[in-house]
């Protein structure tokens, strides 16, 4: 019989699991966890891939799955599109990593404009607002190439979603 401490129990494993873009967060610190349930005797967990298009979905499912069966967990994986992740799902730790990273955290929604205007990215390194973008991709393309103008740094930014 399983229990709503083992599927909580089953969702700390998947969560734990790390992006494999960004090494630095798990898939529970960007919220792609969406559920952990029981279908009569099966297990489901599922998953929201962050940008449509990063081609990093199968190996998560790949790398949630050997974790749950290093853990002796049973249960199916799978990746729902909808509805579509987007960047207001990553929880505060995991904003607090990408900072720590260098990485600008994306707006919060209530933050941003419905009409998307170039918002000011804060420098994650000093905070200035001075900030120019370089490139609209990063070394990822989730990810936008700036360059801080008051203390010289290139970091990149987490694209809003
Ligand atoms: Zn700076």
């Amino acid at each position: 019989m399983v229990t709503v401490a083992d599927l909580d129990a089953i969702r700390e494993v998947a969560a734990s699991v790390d992006d494999p873009e960004l090494p630095y967060l798990t898939i529970g610190d960007l919220g792609m966890v969406r559920a952990v349930e029981r279908h009569d005797d099966r297990i489901m967990v599922t998953l929201t891939p962050t940008y449509t298009g990063c081609p990093a979905t199968e190996e998560i499912l790949a790398d949630v799955r050997s974790a749950l069966a290093a853990a002796h967990i049973e249960a199916e994986v799978e990746m729902v599109m909808s509805p579509a992740w987007t960047t207001d799902w990553i929880t505060a730790s995991g904003r607090e990593k990408l900072r720590a990273a260098g990485i600008a955290p994306p707006a919060p929604a209530g933050d941003r404009p419905v009409v998307m205007l170039d918002l000011p990215v804060e420098c994650p390194c000093c905070n200035s607002r001075r900030t120019r973008r370089l490139s609209d991709f990063g070394s990822t393309a989730c990810k936008a190439l700036y360059r801080c103008e008051a203390c010289r740094e290139p970091f990149e930014t987490f694209k809003a979603l």
